[in-house]
């Protein structure tokens, strides 16, 4: 997962890099989580996932080929943004304060 600290106008914060150009991913909408899976789904296996731009993801995928028994899988970043955070108990209100607070102090 490309989640980089950049330092911006003076200031700390997250961006989310293409790990297939290195290119800072703008648009959520216009890019994917990737990650390498077990078709057999066991409950509990782990896998790392990165992010690419949707154009990349097809070069990424035949730049690193599926080992035998696995396969990419894809969902699109905003999607994968949303359960995310959802996953860490982050909902859409809270998240509305957070940008109010980050707003405030010019993030
Ligand atoms: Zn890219």
């Amino acid at each position: 997962m490309a989640i980089l600290i950049v330092n911006k106008d003076g200031k700390d914060c997250p961006f989310i890099y293409c790990d297939h150009c290195k290119l800072e991913i703008f648009e959520a909408e216009l890019a994917n989580a990737i990650w390498l899976g077990d078709s057999r789904g066991e409950e509990g296996f782990r896998f790392d996932a990165g992010q690419v731009h949707k154009e990349c993801d097809d070069p990424f995928q035949r730049a690193h080929p599926a080992p035998n028994g696995s396969r990419w899988y894809w969902q699109g970043l905003n999607h994968h943004l949303y359960m995310l955070l959802k996953n860490c108990g982050y909902d859409a209100d809270k998240g509305k304060a957070t940008k109010e607070l980050l707003d405030g102090i010019g993030f």
